[in-house]
């Protein structure tokens, strides 16, 4: 008995993302008998490589443990290395050998194809050329291509990128991952929202204060800054992870499960985005910090000798978006994002309006806030008011808690590409992100960053450690955001 034939070919094998968290997450899918049985793990890059080496690279990120060593070996024997180059036929040619020899080892089944560009953007057009010209299925197996950002610098290359890539393959072919939209509580949202009755009827302007999206780093731009400073905090992290969970957040219910509908939603809200501009957002830079104990603290942004002296690419941004609907006009949504800041975390918050008729003393009653913490740690806990508990009448802030290290102490949450690649494998495309929804994205955020740079906007110096520009909490407050500095959370296992 044969089983289908899979490919999963890495392209740019040699490379960091490959070894840091491709192999490995096949290599966990592997291990927990997730992947089909019969398939092949081809890396392909220029580099003069052998699986051995391969190996080498990848082998301590896999963090294999007693008892595994057997299955991590067979593990290995799935593995093979194709050496060629991205410009010219040849190594295509030699990919395509192998593949055909898999198809004829495996009683002539059609190969399934997964082709992983883990590539520089420089070279994604000539790979994805090549690929189309002599790696594609004959129609009787499927080949799906995984592309990882940047997509694109600005709304123009975006486009450029995306309208290459659909003269070479139909939509249901390209997979542009976003590992957001792998993790727990992002997946989570569409339950929340559409799963409980509760929360249905005040998900709205006439309930909802204001949207907070933030993601959080207690780290600096590290050896990356080099990088970092062609790219900024809004193209790295604003234009694809947290606009992907506002669409989430504000979109409605689709009309069913399907990835088409899903994706519908998600494309409607980004229409009634307003493109954002230059007096709703605030951007950083930070600045070295000689009273912070973060082993990288004494290192401002600036201080990098890869980043320019005159520098005004931001490593922290704020931005207020506004969904021009009826369900969302009025209600602020800020995107907040930002390196070398106090903490590392990514979170929604949801902040409620005050109740109507107030009857307690003035001031006592507070906001409720309902939190869903993506990372680290995974919570949703609703801050709320209740009674102080005891004699008398008083009232104070407490929380509804749901904290998954507590409550689903037995589930390990799978990592967002283990999740991701699965989802490749079956087809699925509700966590990837569509040509027209990438387009709508990237039109909200483009005029600001280009205002940015031809301004030459100098961003607001903030100390590594800190939360980041007080100018930021400013506009969130002018936009009706509340901070009171009441609410005392005292964890669990401290009771
Ligand atoms: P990388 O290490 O810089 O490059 C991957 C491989 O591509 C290299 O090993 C090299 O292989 C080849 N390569 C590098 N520069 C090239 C050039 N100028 N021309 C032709 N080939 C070149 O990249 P990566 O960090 O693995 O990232 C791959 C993709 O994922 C990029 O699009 C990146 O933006 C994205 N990404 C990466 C991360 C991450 O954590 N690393 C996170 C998110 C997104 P050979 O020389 O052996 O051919
Ligand atoms: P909080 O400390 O009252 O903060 C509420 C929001 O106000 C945060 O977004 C915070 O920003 C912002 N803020 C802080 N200082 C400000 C200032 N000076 N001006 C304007 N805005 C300001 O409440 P919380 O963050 O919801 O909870 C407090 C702590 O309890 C957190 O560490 C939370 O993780 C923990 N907690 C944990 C659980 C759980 O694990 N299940 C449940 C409940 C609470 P930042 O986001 O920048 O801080």
């Amino acid at each position: 008995k044969f089983e289908t034939p899979y490919v999963f070919v890495v392209f740019g094998a040699s490379g960091d993302l490959a070894k840091k968290k491709i192999y490995p997450t096949l290599w966990w899918l592997f291990r927990d008998n997730l992947l089909p049985a019969n398939i092949k793990f081809v890396g392909y890059a220029r580099s003069d490589l052998t699986v051995p080496k391969l190996r080498d690279s990848f082998e301590k990120y896999c963090k294999v443990r007693d008892g595994e060593n057997e299955k991590f070996v067979k593990f290995l024997e799935h593995c093979s290395y194709v050496q060629g180059k991205y410009d010219t036929s040849d190594g295509f040619q030699k990919l395509k050998q192998y593949i055909d020899a898999f198809q004829t080892e495996s009683n002539n089944q059609p190969v399934n194809r997964l082709y992983y560009l883990a590539l520089p953007p420089a070279v994604f057009n000539v790979v994805s050329t090549e690929l189309k010209q002599n790696c594609m299925d004959n129609g009787d197996s499927w080949t799906r291509v995984i592309i990882e950002k940047p997509f694109g610098h600005d709304l123009k290359s975006s486009c450029e990128l995306s309208n290459h890539l659909a003269k070479l393959f139909k939509e249901d072919q390209i997979y542009r991952i976003d590992h957001y939209l792998g993790k727990e509580m992002v997946q989570n949202l569409m339950v929340m929202r559409f799963g409980n009755r509760i929360l249905a009827p005040s998900w709205n302007r006439d309930h909802i204060a204001s949207v907070m999206i933030s993601f959080k780093e207690d780290f600096g731009t590290g050896g990356r800054a080099g990088y970092f400073d062609t790219a900024g905090i809004i193209r790295d992290v604003m234009q694809n992870h947290l606009m992907q969970i506002l669409t989430l957040v504000a979109m409605e219910k689709p009309a069913s499960l399907n990835a088409e509908d899903i994706r519908d939603e998600k494309v409607k809200v980004l229409k009634a985005t307003k493109i954002v501009e230059l007096k709703d957002v605030v951007v950083g830079q930070y600045i070295s910090n000689a009273e912070c104990s973060h082993p990288e603290a004494s290192q401002g942004y600036k201080d990098d000798p890869a980043v320019p002296a005159d520098s005004v690419t931001p490593t922290y941004a704020l931005a207020v978006l506004h969904i021009n609907n009826e369900r969302w006009e009025g209600v602020p949504f800020f995107l907040r994002c930002g390196k070398a800041l106090n903490e590392k975390k990514a979170e929604v918050r949801i902040q409620f309006k005050e109740v109507s008729g107030d009857i307690y003393p003035s001031g006592e009653l507070k906001r409720s806030e309902l939190v869903m913490r993506v990372q680290p740690n995974e919570a949703v806990y609703m801050k709320l008011m209740t009674k102080k508990p005891g004699m008398g009448f008083g009232v104070e802030e407490t929380e509804l808690d749901l904290t998954y290290n507590n409550r689903y102490k037995e589930v390990r949450l799978p990592d967002a590409y283990e999740r991701l690649f699965l989802e490749v494998f079956m087809g699925s495309q509700i966590n990837f992100v569509r040509t027209d929804e990438l387009e709508y994205a990237w039109r909200i955020l483009t005029p600001v960053l280009e205002e940015l740079e031809n301004k030459k906007v100098k961003p607001v110096e903030y100390k590594f450690g800190s939360r980041g520009p007080v100018e930021g909490d400013e506009l969130m407050k002018k936009y009706g955001f509340v901070f009171t500095g009441t609410y005392k959370w005292v964890a669990p296992n401290k009771l």
